[in-house]
């Protein structure tokens, strides 16, 4: 048995360009992972099956699972003719903007490789991985990242400055798809390259003025509840408050884990589904 941690990521920055020829967006963004983990195990099997286990209702088991599409990637890209039972012990809210599917996706590509002793470097797990979403190169690395092109090209960065986050998903669901048709992309000043700057000078203030995501104001419009929530972690404490890539998840940072305390009790009296965790990076 083979266990990996597969944690959700925040978007510290999210810059939409242009719209490309192949419909995806041009983006440019820094992600960070948060202390919020998915828990899965691989486990080899004696037929060729892939077999997904999970307590999670909501979490599909058959090929609509990522991280079934992963193994299947990997058996097919490395000729592995035996399968896999993968049990997903779910944590990340689901579409959430916490790229929690991408997340058990990744850990996936890295759980294959261990358990069949493939020895593939990180980088070529990464760049597989691309073919099947823009999010999975990020969390095939985990830790702090500025991503370009469609998402999938990683630039490593150093971890931000020791901090707290209080994660606040509204009982909405947003689709990603939806939100990125109704987008006017480059409308806003990029910010992914000051804040490239503000993480590797540590520079936890600057990190804080930076947060920018360009799909907010298009969730917004279509769930004014959301706004309400960036306010409310702001006006209760937090140093910085934003949506999540698509959202509706918001994220608020604070430097102290008291004041992440405060916050955190606040946000918790109107909004069910409430986390207080830390950076990770
Ligand atoms: P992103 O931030 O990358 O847009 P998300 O956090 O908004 O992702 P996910 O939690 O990845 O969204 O789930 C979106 C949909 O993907 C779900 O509705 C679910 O049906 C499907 N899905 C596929 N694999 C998984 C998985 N391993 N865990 C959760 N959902 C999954």
């Amino acid at each position: 048995m083979h266990y990996e941690t597969a944690p959700a990521k925040i978007n510290l920055t999210l810059d939409t360009l242009f719209k490309r020829n192949d419909g995806y967006h041009e983006v440019s963004m820094v992600m960070t992972t948060v202390d919020l983990n998915d828990h899965l195990s691989f486990e080899k099997r004696t037929d060729k099956k892939i077999v997904i286990e999970t307590d999670n209702q909501f979490v599909p088991t058959n090929r609509r699972n990522l991280a079934y599409q992963a193994a299947e990637l990997m058996m097919k890209r490395y000729n592995i003719s035996t399968g896999v039972t993968i049990h997903i012990d779910k944590h990340i809210p689901i579409a959430a903007g916490l790229a929690g599917g991408s997340a058990d996706a990744a850990a996936t590509f890295r759980g294959i490789n261990a358990i069949y002793e493939l020895g593939i470097e990180l980088d070529e797990l990464a760049e597989l991985s691309a073919e099947l979403g823009s999010d999975i190169p990020f969390c095939v690395y985990g830790g702090t990242a500025l991503a370009t092109g469609r998402g999938e090209m990683i630039e490593r960065l150093p971890s931000p400055p020791h901090g707290w986050v209080v994660l606040a998903k509204p009982k909405i669901s947003v689709s990603t798809k939806t939100i990125y048709s109704a987008l006017k992309p480059g409308k806003n000043k990029p910010a992914s390259n000051e804040m490239k700057r503000a993480i590797i000078d540590g520079n936890y203030d600057s990190i804080i003025r930076l947060l920018k995501n360009d799909l907010e104001e298009v969730t917004v419009k279509k769930y004014p509840e959301v706004k309400k929530l960036v306010e409310n972690m702001r006006d209760s404490g937090a140093d910085g408050a934003m949506m999540s890539g698509s959202g509706p998840t918001v994220f608020g940072i604070c430097k102290k884990e008291r004041q992440a305390n405060h916050v955190y009790n606040a946000i918790k009296g109107c909004c069910s589904e409430v986390y207080r965790i830390r950076l990770l990076g």
